[in-house]
């Protein structure tokens, strides 16, 4: 029997997992990661993969999510925040640390997509819009489930298009490690929400503390989650105008926020050229394992 074998390569944490075809997971393996050496993180992926797959006891296909795309034509990874993995021949170097084995491989956030599409909270559904609402914003786009990457690996990479709809006080907006200025996630991240609370009040606080205050009624975190879920919002309603996905699945940190759910759809209605928004806007099912899932499941056709 064949399993399916995937690793999310992150920038704090290495997972991989072993699955069946209908989706059980056998093997679950995590490490950290040895985060700036470029050399580790690739031993540590293929090692992964081959304990995922030796614990399995089964032959397995291997599917790998990187933070990040590589180039189309070169295989040079492009667009990481996890910037040691810039520059570098990523698919080359894991399948020579495999021995040679073959690996699909894909942005995370279309693993994420994928992973909901197949059977998640996207199931059902042909046209899945997933963002990560994390440290950064990733976004992928599946279609049929499969990932869709366009001729230069760049589908989804709306985390680094500019804020739409600024007002005087949003431009040029903050620097990002992109190089440009005022992109989606520099607002729209779990450091974007925490930023913006910092500008405000003087005070460095996580997410969740901000929400605790909010509904404690708090008039400051009050507005600064209004004006996030408003910059979230028109960052959506482009995707929306383009794209018009069947449905938008959120994940990483920020996705937990509950009033997210019951607030985004009419603020992303507010801004969309037409008045009729239908499209659902859930929460990732499968959270922090979609990574790995999507990876796994990028060998679904084979099997
Ligand atoms: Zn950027």
């Amino acid at each position: 029997m064949t399993v399916l074998i995937g690793v999310d390569w992150g920038g704090t944490k290495i997972e991989a997992l072993a699955m069946r075809p209908d989706g059980t997971e056998l093997v679950r393996i995590r490490k950290d990661t040895p985060a700036g050496d470029y050399e580790a993180c690739v031993r540590m992926v293929a090692d992964l993969a081959l304990e995922a797959e030796a614990r399995s006891g089964e032959t397995g296909l291997i599917g790998i999510g990187i933070p990040g795309s590589v180039d189309p034509r070169t295989g040079i990874a492009k667009g990481c925040n996890s910037t040691w993995l810039l520059g570098r021949h990523v698919e080359q170097d894991v399948v020579a640390a495999l021995g040679g084995r073959e690996v699909r491989l894909e942005n995370d956030a279309d693993c994420l997509a994928s992973s909901e599409a197949i059977d998640g909270a996207g199931a059902g559904h042909r046209v899945v819009f997933a963002v990560i609402l994390g440290t950064g914003n990733g976004a992928g786009i599946a279609i049929d489930g499969r990932p869709h990457s366009g001729p230069n690996n760049s589908a989804g990479e709306w985390g680094h298009s500019p804020l739409p709809y600024p007002d005087l006080t949003e431009i040029p907006g903050t620097p990002c490690y992109c190089g440009k200025h005022g992109c989606q996630e520099t607002w729209t991240s779990g450091t974007g929400f925490q930023n913006d609370y910092a500008r405000h009040t003087g005070r460095r606080i996580k997410s969740p503390e901000i929400m605790a205050l909010n509904r404690n009624g708090d008039r400051l975190a009050k507005l600064v989650f209004e004006r996030y879920v408003d910059r979230l919002a028109r960052g959506l309603s482009v995707v929306a105008n383009t794209l018009d996905p069947d449905i938008f699945v959120l994940g990483g940190g920020m996705s937990n926020i509950d009033e997210l759910y019951v607030d985004l759809p009419e603020r992303i209605a507010h801004y969309t050229f037409s008045p009729v928004f239908y499209t659902p806007v859930v929460k990732a099912k499968h959270g922090d394992s979609s990574g790995v899932r999507g990876a796994a499941w990028l060998w679904k056709d084979r099997i």
